[in-house]
């Protein structure tokens, strides 16, 4: 651990700066996991994840692990092996996916999208044409490698017209833009603590619609991981109650408090005050004749990636503005690495401190890193 005067700004994909009230949260004392105090907690926790996913989906719980856990959550609970799976592949998410889908055993049909651009749906459409019997179609909302929102609705209609399940990687979507699962008819998404919902990394809140649930009533073999079965799982979360993993309590605790934040300062309020911010450092950055990776449109307010100028040595630049400003961003993943920087203004971050901060930062360390 650092010395006590490390202070950081987060503000790079995650994790994000954890809300004061949530880490407060954390530090009360610990309920049995099965203790009513705590069941009470855990009712009220899948309440307020039902109401922050924009969903009525029953089967609507936070699995423990990371982000990364409910993506395998999703895909070890939904496929079966030999199953035909379309994975829409845009950015280092997308090809994570890709990996976990082959490891349940799926036959992966991937399409693909230049990283920074979003997936062009006649693709998927012609895909499904040449391929009917898909079982499950993937797609990352909110792709953190690059910064592309991707559009949903239409891509969901595609899908129910080939009767495919629809799933969506939305661990950087949660609480900075609109879900809206139940409208969008999404059957099964999952998202983690650490990005906009403003709490440490170790919950991955998952839900599946009535469709995603009636597939895996129907499998003809055990999901292969016994961690993350979610028909053991749901009997913890549900009306049961028995054992299957110790919960991490007090994880349960500061995600129940940073969703209660959410709710108290209202869905509409938290999307717009990302929308906005985000647009300002979009600004801001622009103003420096900095060029953004992503074109407008596709543009997420809570993550933004800008390219590095020519002769700027990117590593040194994250490097002062950390050890000047204590800010920390993220380089490029994969293909970007060397390329762009990404800036993180996620939940309890998106706000005017922290753009003109950072604005003003870079400029700083700018000036001593360029050539011209
Ligand atoms: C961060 C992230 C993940 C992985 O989450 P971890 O918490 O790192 O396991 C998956 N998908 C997207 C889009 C992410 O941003």
């Amino acid at each position: 651990m650092g010395s006590e005067t490390n202070e950081r700004v987060l503000m790079g994909p995650g994790p994000s700066d954890v809300h004061p009230n949530v880490l407060r949260e954390m530090a009360k004392p610990l309920l049995g996991h099965l203790d009513p105090a705590f069941l009470t907690v855990m009712n009220e926790t899948m309440s307020l994840l039902r109401q922050v996913y924009q969903t009525e989906n029953k089967l609507t719980l936070a699995m423990s692990g990371t982000g990364s856990a409910g993506m395998e959550t999703v895909f070890v609970n939904l496929v079966e092996p030999g199953d035909k799976v379309v994975i829409c592949v845009n950015g280092l998410f997308g090809q994570r996916m890709v990996d976990v889908a082959s490891r349940c055993g799926a036959t992966v049909i991937e399409v693909k999208a230049p990283w920074g651009e979003i997936i062009d749906i006649t693709k998927v459409k012609t895909t499904l044409e040449q391929h009917p019997d898909v079982a499950l179609v993937a797609v990352v909302h909110a792709e953190t490698s690059t910064g592309v929102l991707q559009p949903l609705e239409q891509l969901s209609q595609i899908v129910h017209d080939y009767e495919a399940l629809f799933v969506c990687d939305m661990v950087t979507s949660l609480g900075g833009v609109p879900t809206l699962i139940d409208e969008r008819k999404i059957d099964a998404a999952y998202s983690g603590t650490q990005k906009c919902l403003s709490a440490p990394p170790g919950l991955a809140p998952v839900t599946f619609s009535e469709r995603a649930v009636h597939k895996m009533e129907k499998r003809k073999t055990k999901v292969q991981s016994w961690y993350l079965d979610l028909s053991m799982i749901q009997n913890y979360w549900g009306e049961e109650r028995s054992y299957h993993h110790t919960a991490p309590i007090t994880m349960v605790y500061g995600l129940h408090e940073s969703l209660r934040l959410i709710i108290n300062e209202g869905l509409e309020q938290v999307f717009e005050r990302h929308r906005h911010f985000g647009e300002a450092l979009h600004k801001g950055l622009d103003q420096m004749g900095l060029k953004l990776l992503v074109q407008k449109e596709h543009r997420l307010p809570q993550l933004t990636s800008v390219l590095i100028p020519d002769g700027v040595d990117d590593v040194n630049v994250r490097k002062q503005l950390l050890t000047k400003y204590g800010i920390e961003i993220g380089g490029g993943l994969g293909e970007l690495k060397g390329k762009v920087w990404r800036i993180g203004l996620m939940g309890f971050n998106a706000k005017q401190r922290n753009v003109t901060l950072f604005l003003a930062a870079l400029q700083d360390v700018l000036a001593t890193n360029s050539k011209a």
